[in-house]
């Protein structure tokens, strides 16, 4: 008697238990997660996710999911890194026809990768070439790339030059067989763009993507106040230099602080080519911060803002109505600062080196 009476009360008991953990379990699957954030892996450096909007766990799982193949998915587009890469099998494509030739061979891509090298031509062609995406032998050259290449910069620069790429529908054509593609400087900002595009197609509209520095934001964070993004100090330990808030669009910045080789002399010289020579570029720019309403257009304009120096990088700026630039120049011991009227500065600050 005694012994039902307990088996039933412990029956009981889990049976309350189990309708407890479930309506716990339904509870949270409907409940938002607060201001998800996380971070992780891809092309070569971190990136960083903020969401304002309160996903479900399982909406979030999913939007994670695609986040990672999407990315995986430019990985293989346009990484010289990856041998397997529709980059990488073009720049070893060498039977490609003449640009006259265009009845001939011709190398087919995904419409993906064929808009973004349309987009870098383009930004090509408007910064004269400051920006061109066919420095690649001379990125290996100077040791930044991928592979070795030792042959003389003179020799080199005769596959050097955006006119010797053309992109026809999803097919690429190059002039010579040695013409060979680095999207490295606007990969990044493409990259921000698609992962953009992937939490907004979920129905979100608060976020801030972050991939190696490149930033888009969209709305505001959770309590309605506008994001803040840091302009790192531009020493190799960068400390927060400048903040301002972006309430929409996207920012990138480049500069020679970051990534940089040291010559005998142990003076540096950077990652950044100026095309026009095929020497690494010698800026009186530390570093400069484009904003712009895609953060691929930033980024690629970024690159060529270095190129041009800052007075005429400022010009270009003053006349190209989409883009604001933050420029932070070199100068004695310290650093100034030049921004153009729209860049939503706090206030100008100098700061020693
Ligand atoms: P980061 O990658 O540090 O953000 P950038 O966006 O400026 O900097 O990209 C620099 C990379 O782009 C280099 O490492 C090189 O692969 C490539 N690159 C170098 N010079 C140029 C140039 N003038 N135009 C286009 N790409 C370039
Ligand atoms: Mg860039």
């Amino acid at each position: 008697m005694l012994l039902t009476m307990s088996l039933r009360k412990s029956w009981k008991l889990i049976w309350v238990g189990a309708c407890v953990v479930l309506f716990l379990i339904v509870f949270f699957s409907f409940q938002g997660v607060r201001n998800p954030s996380w971070r992780g892996l891809t092309m070569g450096t971190s990136y960083s996710i903020t969401i304002a909007d309160r996903p479900r766990p399982a909406e979030l799982a999913d939007i994670k999911a695609s986040i990672e193949k999407r990315l995986a998915e430019v990985d293989a587009q346009m990484s010289t890194w990856n041998p397997d890469s529709e980059i990488s099998k073009f720049n070893d494509f060498k039977r490609l026809p003449a640009l006259r030739e265009l009845e001939g061979e011709n190398f087919s891509v995904s419409p993906e990768f064929a808009a973004v090298v349309r987009r870098a031509l383009k930004i090509a062609a408007a910064t004269d070439g400051a920006f061109d995406p066919t420095v690649k032998p001379l990125v290996d050259h100077w040791g930044f790339g991928a592979q070795a290449d030792a042959e003389p910069v003179a020799e080199l620069m005769k596959a050097v030059g955006w006119q010797k790429v053309r992109v026809e529908n999803n097919a690429l054509l190059k002039a010579n067989p040695d013409v060979q593609l680095d999207l490295s400087a606007i990969a990044k900002g493409y990259g921000v763009d698609a992962v953009a595009e992937v939490i907004r197609s979920s129905g979100f509209t608060n976020f801030l993507v972050e991939i190696g520095g490149e930033v888009v934001t969209s709305g505001t964070k959770e309590n309605d106040e506008p994001w803040r993004i840091g302009i790192e100090n531009p020493q190799p330990d960068g400390e927060i230099f400048q903040a301002l808030e972006l309430s929409g669009g996207g920012m990138a910045t480049s500069g020679d602080y970051r990534n940089f080789r040291l010559r005998e002399d142990g003076t540096r010289y950077s990652h950044i080519i100026d095309p026009a020579t095929g020497m690494p570029a010698e800026s009186d720019v530390a570093s400069v911060s484009v904003m712009a309403s895609a953060c691929m257009d930033a980024d690629a304009v970024a690159t060529a803002l270095f190129v041009m120096g800052s007075e005429k990088g400022f010009q270009w700026v003053e006349t190209h109505p989409e883009f604001e630039a933050l420029f932070i120049l070199h100068s004695n011991q310290t650093f100034t600062t030049r921004a153009t009227s729209g860049f939503p500065i706090e206030e100008l600050t100098t700061n020693s080196h």
